[in-house]
């Protein structure tokens, strides 16, 4: 991004040549590939270069403290239902309790993410639950063969 504003700065005809020929590539006419070049040069040189050049829009780089923060949320959020899974019911009554609270928790963050980014809610959340049973099972089987052992 720097360099890029750097050779906005530089060499500005370059640039907007530049524009022109990449929009071109794209399938604009000349002369509509150079009218919108001009254009978007005149509005917002700057992230018209982002955008065609490195596919970035500079409105929407996620900042990365907001990332971090997000994801520590998120991450503590989505581990405390199982946990209170674990810990809440009869221990009789763990395994089974635990398993469907996970998979209602992946269910759910299936549905979410799916319309967060606007994809298929139905295959977001089969994924998300078979991969969980799958692994659901994998770690109880372990569980099992290993706490055999040790027992
Ligand atoms: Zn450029």
């Amino acid at each position: 991004m720097d360099q890029e504003r750097r050779e906005l700065a530089d060499t500005p005809q370059q640039e907007l040549a530049e524009l022109v020929s990449l929009y071109s590539a794209k399938g604009l006419s000349g002369p509509t590939a150079h009218a919108v070049a001009a254009e978007l040069t005149r509005h917002d040189a700057f992230a018209a270069h982002l955008e065609i050049e490195l596919g970035i829009d500079p409105k929407r780089l996620a900042n990365p403290w907001q990332a971090a923060f997000a994801s520590a949320v998120s991450f503590t959020t989505g581990a405390l239902l199982p946990l209170i899974a674990v810990l809440a019911p009869p221990s009789a009554w763990r395994i089974p309790v635990t398993f469907v609270a996970v998979l209602a928790a992946l269910a759910l963050t299936g549905d979410i993410s799916a319309r967060l980014g606007r994809a298929s809610r139905r295959t977001a959340t089969i994924r998300l639950v078979v991969g969980g049973s799958l692994a659901l099972l994998v770690t109880y089987g372990i569980g099992r063969l290993v706490g055999a052992v040790v027992a």
